[in-house]
């Protein structure tokens, strides 16, 4: 799935117990952190631009932070940061392997690729998780999955007075808590 559908899946995720900001800050993370290892398509385009031909993204993506041992040493460090709480351990890695769970289901290429996720690396680099009726990347599923967790969001919004753009600006959260307020969205 894109960014956007992760990261929408994963602050619900943060969601479904009562948790403080910064515990649903680190867990919606988790569920962005495996798409890390992704980072090389602004490299090789940086590169195509300089008039350079590098392939950092296909080496790399699925690869090196898709795996369970990333998923297992990120929820420690939430749970860590977060105050040693065992919620935020189990929850940083649902939202990891929901990730890992939409990837497998909606991420084949145009050309096909099924992106396999070697999720025992670095132990176990040859067993991979693929599925054979993984959907494409641009499918209307994923659209109708994004859709479908943005009006949970909202919902969440409505009655529990937080949004998602928690994760970007506290300031613009209290902005848009103000108007939702005064348009009666806030349900109180
Ligand atoms: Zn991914």
């Amino acid at each position: 799935m894109s960014p956007g559908q992760h990261f929408i899946i994963s602050w619900v995720t943060a969601n479904t117990v009562s948790l403080d900001r910064k515990s649903r800050i680190f867990i919606t993370l988790s569920g962005l952190i495996p798409d890390v290892d992704g980072i090389g398509y602004i490299v090789d385009r940086v590169a195509a631009y300089l008039g350079s031909s590098t392939t950092y993204y296909e080496d790399f993506h699925h690869i090196y932070t898709h795996n369970l041992l990333t998923g297992l040493v990120f929820a420690i460090i939430c749970s860590i940061i977060c105050g040693k709480r065992m919620v935020v351990f189990w929850l940083s890695l649902l939202a990891f392997h929901l990730h890992l769970l939409c990837d497998i289901a909606g991420a084949r290429g145009p050309d096909g690729d099924q992106w396999p996720i070697p999720y025992f690396y670095p132990f176990l680099p040859d067993i991979q998780l693929v599925w054979s009726g993984q959907w494409e990347l641009s499918s209307w599923i994923n659209s109708a999955f994004g859709i479908s967790f943005f009006i949970i969001a909202l919902i969440i919004a409505r009655y529990r007075h937080v949004t998602f753009f928690e994760l970007f600006s506290l300031r613009f959260e209290k902005l848009v808590g103000e108007v939702a307020t005064r348009r009666g969205f806030f349900k109180s």
